[in-house]
């Protein structure tokens, strides 16, 4: 493809180089994205468990989905697009990645200063935020032992350490991807552009002159914003591109 041709050319003469990631990076190592007819579970929307409201109401239930999702990221393996976005980390100092998934395969496949906006699967915190439970905490048991699981400082619950939607992101990670979008070129790669202020990256990209790529399945909010569209996987055009 002359496209994809071209597109390599410009990321290698390119000095500062910004990526967004989002679900659909990681489809290929078998975790379902939320917007696709398989990111469903009991016939519940994402959407509708992936909130604070959703987690006051019915705390268990949330959880439940959380451990689900858990056992299912588990055993996933990052594939060829986490490869190659890891591996421009390591050789490239002026490449930023910056990812909405919470799944930490951008971290397995060796990703370095990962911004990550919408925090891991992986940790957890105090829904009180005691003071000894107020920051995040690795807790990798799956299955939990007890739904909803208990602060051990204060015996709350603990609720997952994301960023839920309807909540803030953490102003540094926030202020830090904004600042990569100050790039020469600026890539979106599977995500549906929908959740703000992770959607807005592309437009201030665009605003700071970047040529704005995107790689996707399908048509996204982004891909009238953008300059270039490549309709595909990221697992087969990442490594086309590298
Ligand atoms: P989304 O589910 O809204 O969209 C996924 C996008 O990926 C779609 O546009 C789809 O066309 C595209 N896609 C699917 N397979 C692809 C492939 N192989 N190659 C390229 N593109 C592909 O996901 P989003 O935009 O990241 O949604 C935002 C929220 O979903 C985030 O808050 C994120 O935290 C959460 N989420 C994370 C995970 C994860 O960590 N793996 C999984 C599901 C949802």
């Amino acid at each position: 493809m002359p496209e994809l041709n071209r597109v390599a050319e410009r990321l290698r003469s390119a000095r500062r180089v910004t990526a967004l990631t989002g679900a659909g990076v990681s489809a290929a190592s078998g975790i379902p994205t939320f917007r696709g007819a398989d990111g469903l579970w009991k016939h519940v929307r994402a959407e509708t468990l992936a909130t604070p409201e959703a987690f006051d109401h019915d705390p268990k239930l949330v959880w439940e989905w959380y451990d689900w999702r858990r056992g299912m990221i588990q055993h996933a393996r990052p594939n060829a697009a986490h490869d190659v976005l890891a591996r421009w980390t390591r050789e490239r100092p002026q490449f930023t990645l910056v990812t909405q998934n919470v799944d930490g395969l951008h971290e397995s496949a060796g990703a370095e200063r990962l911004i990550r906006l919408h925090g891991s699967i992986w940790h957890v915190r105090c829904s009180r935020a005691c003071a000894a439970g107020r920051r995040d905490w690795l807790d990798t048991a799956v299955p939990q032992p007890r739904l909803p699981p208990l602060c051990p400082h204060c015996g709350a619950i603990v609720r997952p350490g994301v960023v839920w939607f309807g909540e803030s992101l953490n102003p540094k990670d926030i202020a830090a991807a904004s600042a990569a979008t100050a790039c020469d070129v600026f890539l979106t790669i599977g995500t549906s552009a929908i959740v703000y202020p992770a959607a807005g990256l592309v437009h201030q990209a665009k605003r700071h002159g970047a040529l704005t790529i995107e790689i996707n399945l399908d048509d996204t909010e982004a891909s009238d914003v953008v300059d270039i569209a490549i309709k595909g996987k990221a697992e087969e055009i990442l490594p086309a591109l590298s």
